[in-house]
């Protein structure tokens, strides 16, 4: 759009930040104020080489849990610590269905120091949400975050190719224990010959104990898969 055409739009409908609805000069995402920016924190090393926890100090190594529980994926990183703002758009997008936070979410995740180190995928592969859940919210926000922060791989996303064959409930409630048996054998692949020897990126929207993508990551492995990388917009420090 033309810089006059932008200058009308937002005389018409002025933005409005994301996080504090207070009133924005800037037509360009991220629609945040300086007060609400100031408040996204990006992650970075050091951290976990294989789950990305970050560490207060040091160089990258691989952290306790990752030692004696070798995660079923590759390596796994998130670009934001999941906090308001950054927590709000996220539940307003899952629950309120508002799309118009995703060019804030791909704003920022183009700015991580992480963007540059996924290898290029083959397929990637949003956390597939049951169909009984996709009906009810109308879209998954797994794939909506893909297709906003990997706007260059838009043809690698496939979202019918992992297939989440029972509902399960909420992780939100649960335990580290009870998420995994909450999940356990819920993924399943459509055909296992179409992730022989490939590359995934699995995408999900928040990396809380992991136990998502590492049962994703386990339904994949079982399918061939040579590599599985996992993007999460947020993680969630909170134990
Ligand atoms: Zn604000
Ligand atoms: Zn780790």
């Amino acid at each position: 759009m033309s810089s006059f055409l932008e200058a009308i739009k937002d005389l018409l409908f002025p933005p409005t930040c994301l996080g504090c609805t207070r009133r924005l000069a800037t037509s360009r995402p991220p629609f945040f104020c300086a007060d609400c920016l100031a408040e996204v924190v990006y992650l970075g090393s050091p951290c976990c080489a294989c789950c990305g926890i970050p560490f207060p100090t040091g160089v990258d190594h691989l952290c306790g849990d990752c030692l004696v529980h070798p995660p079923a994926f590759d390596v796994a990183r998130s670009v934001l610590l999941y906090q308001p703002p950054v927590a709000t758009v996220l539940r307003t997008l899952k629950f309120g269905g508002q799309l118009t936070g995703l060019t804030t979410l791909g704003a920022l995740a183009s700015q991580s120091p992480f963007m540059h180190h996924f290898t290029p995928p083959d397929y990637i592969v949003p956390v597939p949400l049951h169909l009984s859940r996709l009906r009810q919210r109308g879209f998954n926000q797994a794939r909506s975050i893909a297709a906003a922060c990997f706007p260059h791989w838009q043809d690698r996303i496939k979202i019918n190719l992992l297939l989440r064959n029972r509902p399960t409930v909420p992780q939100t409630d649960l335990s580290g224990e009870e998420r995994r048996k909450n999940l356990k054998n819920a993924f399943i692949p459509v055909e296992d010959i179409r992730f022989a020897k490939k590359r995934i990126l699995l995408v999900d929207d928040i990396f809380t104990t992991g136990s998502t993508v590492s049962e994703c990551s386990l339904a994949l492995r079982r399918a061939g898969v040579a590599r599985i990388e996992v993007f999460t917009l947020a993680r969630s420090l909170a134990p």
